[in-house]
């Protein structure tokens, strides 16, 4: 199989694969997120929007053809490992561009901007906001853990 290449269309069960493939800066929506459960669907969301389909399932890979991926680990750095080995760059973005929880677009808050309570301050903390959902993030420990699983691939 050849190196799968952006953007993602990421199958159900793998929702943690899309989070990681997300902090690594690549467009992976994910099929849950967008209620996408029959393969048909999935198919033809794939098609239109030009993604290619990251799977468990071997039938959905094939009827998938070149635009399909087929994943046989379960866990999610296995998965990982997986994608890396047919070429796939996982390398953590410096600047976080896509939005860990729906794959929206980051952009930077300004220093001086209002920020919700659990936010850290962006006069002293570099801070992102999700465009779609509005969620704000920083490169805090969980940046730091998923830099961890990313460079041990
Ligand atoms: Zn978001």
């Amino acid at each position: 199989m050849s190196a799968p290449t952006p953007p993602f269309l990421v199958d159900v069960m793998c929702g943690t694969l899309a989070t990681y493939l997300r902090f690594c800066g690549y467009d992976a929506a994910y099929a849950l997120d967008r209620g996408l459960e029959a393969d048909d669907a999935l198919l033809a969301a794939a098609r239109a929007e030009d993604r290619r389909l990251l799977t468990r399932d071997a039938d959905l890979a094939a009827d998938a053809g070149d635009r399909g991926f087929l994943l046989t680990a379960r866990e999610p750095t296995a998965q990982l490992e997986e994608l890396a080995t047919a070429g796939l760059d996982l390398t953590l973005a410096d600047q976080p561009s896509r939005c860990g929880v729906c794959n929206g677009e980051l952009v930077r808050v300004p220093a001086d901007a209002d920020v919700p309570e659990y936010s850290r301050d962006p006069a002293e903390t570099t801070v992102w906001r999700c465009r779609a959902c509005g969620q704000h993030f920083w490169k805090g420990s969980h940046w730091q853990r998923v830099q961890e699983t990313l460079s041990g691939l």
